[in-house]
């Protein structure tokens, strides 16, 4: 069997964590099977990495001191995942080299910016490659030690060539796979298992670009469907995709099957296990795509196929965004106005801002759309400006504490009584609802509540559908 095989975060916190990933790849690999590794950072690093870059640029920051301080704390944290994964002095000796390039790499990159005093988003992307390309040479070294020839490469050295949208970079797919299937058809033709950073990739010209926060999947996405493998494996820490987040809901299970188009719509609504753009390479070869616990590696764990062969129910799972704020644009000046949507939804591309749902009355006296709460600011801001600079007198409100919950599965299509079950339900809990979307794919339903119903919502409708029931 070929298989990508992807950890990130908790799979690789620590040394052991990272000793167990390199278990289970060589496990793999001794039955026989082609298999390609991509990593993710150390959890937790990407954000120490874009913390300390984001106070090197503070006004009174002592950069020498902030920069030992962080560079004492990140070296310290890989070589003793060094240590504990891998057992060989050798490798060991060859594996602390490596890291030692990358952290006098990562240590130039930070005095640069501080230097500079300003932080483009391509010097963020630089920045944040170092947490990938600490963690890929500890994992090969792991491999190694237990017998197995791997080394590691970048994502750009595994042939993901992207565009220049520095921290959420689009790869240029058929490039991109030509090169991949080139150099890593190779070294799985040597014998090797190798390991490729996930996240990372390059401009045509070897400019360091991000995919995006949590783009590793996505990484694993596109090698996978480069070298058409058998299956691209998600390690994770949990036993595959549930039917709500099991902190919200206890009885939450797992789903053992699921189409790509709704595990797509499940990732875009929160169900942090899977990066939204991991499915598109996948479901475009029909490459199956498996969700499983790296601690648990008996699970089979969620596959995500293109047709499951029976819709199981009809609500396959419950999700809740949280960290999210509604905008509504309004005011009698809008009626009959041409161009609201476009107006709007310009200024907020234009400012980079991401709508995650939109809703509008027929009436067009008003729009509303949800936006990610840390994109509120900006959102509010780009609209009084322009409204203001092009003599607009829309009103603008917003609420800054919603949650979407969103209502998923395949088996909603052509079901009428959906919705009227979903309100209901919502009505005899008593939770007031702010705004509506349904998609037109009918995979989804979608609401906003106040975020202090969110819970409740997502407890009430997975009952409401019988998730929790064994089946
Ligand atoms: N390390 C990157 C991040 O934290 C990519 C990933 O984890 O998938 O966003
Ligand atoms: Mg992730």
């Amino acid at each position: 069997m070929r298989l990508v095989i992807k950890f990130g975060g908790v799979p690789v916190k620590d040394g052991k964590s990272i000793l167990n990933a390199a278990r289970l790849a060589v496990d793999r690999h001794r039955r026989g099977d082609k298999v390609v590794v991509v990593t993710s950072a150390m959890a937790g690093i990407t954000d120490e990495l874009i913390e300390i870059s984001h106070k090197l640029i503070e006004p009174r920051a002592n950069p020498k001191q902030l920069i030992s301080e962080f560079m004492d704390h990140i070296s310290n944290k890989h070589f003793q995942a060094c240590r504990v994964a891998i057992d060989d002095k050798d490798v060991l000796h060859q594996t602390t080299r490596a890291v030692k390039d990358a952290l006098d790499g990562l240590e130039r990159a930070l005095t640069g910016i501080a230097h500079l005093g300003e932080l483009s988003l391509r010097s963020q992307d630089l920045i944040m490659s170092f947490g990938e390309r600490l963690s890929a040479p500890i994992l090969a070294g792991a491999i190694k030690a237990l017998g197995v020839p791997s080394c590691h490469l970048t994502g750009f050295e595994a042939g993901i060539i992207t565009d220049e949208r520095y921290t959420e970079a689009r790869p240029k797919l058929e490039r991109t796979r030509k090169l991949v299937r080139q150099r890593l058809s190779r070294l799985l033709a040597q014998g090797k298992l190798p390991v490729v950073t996930g996240f990372v990739a390059g401009t045509e010209n070897g400019t360091v670009t991000t995919l995006g926060r949590g783009g590793s999947d996505y990484s694993a996405s596109i090698i996978g469907a480069a070298l058409k493998v058998d299956e691209i494996w998600i390690m994770t820490d949990v036993d595959g995709i549930m039917t709500a987040d099991p902190k919200a809901e206890p009885s939450a299970k797992v789903i053992e099957t699921i189409s790509y188009l709704e595990a797509t719509e499940l990732a875009y609504f929160g169900a942090k296990v899977l990066h939204p753009k991991t499915i598109e390479p996948a479901m475009e070869l029909g490459i199956p795509v498996r969700v499983r616990n790296a601690f648990n590696p008996s699970h089979a764990g969620t596959l995500i196929v293109k047709e499951p062969r029976e819709i199981e129910g009809i609500v396959k799972a419950i999700t809740a965004s949280k960290e999210v704020a509604i905008i509504t644009v309004g005011g009698p000046g809008m009626i009959g106005t041409l161009g609201v949507a476009a107006t709007v939804f310009e200024i907020l591309a234009n400012a980079n801002v991401k709508v995650l749902m939109i809703s509008q009355s027929s009436s067009q006296a008003n729009i509303s759309f949800i936006v990610g709460r840390g994109d509120l600011e900006t959102a509010l801001r780009a609209l009084h400006t322009e409204f203001a600079a092009r003599h607009i007198d829309w009103r603008i409100d917003y609420d800054r504490s919603a949650s979407v919950i969103a209502t998923v599965g395949a088996g909603m299509k052509g079901t009428p009584g959906v919705a009227a079950r979903v309100f209901g339900t919502m009505g005899r809990e008593g939770i007031n609802i702010l705004m509506i979307a349904q998609g037109s794919s009918e995979l989804n339903i979608s609401f906003a509540v106040d975020e202090r119903d969110a819970v409740r919502a997502v407890r009430a409708l997975h009952a409401e559908f019988g998730l929790g029931a064994s089946r």
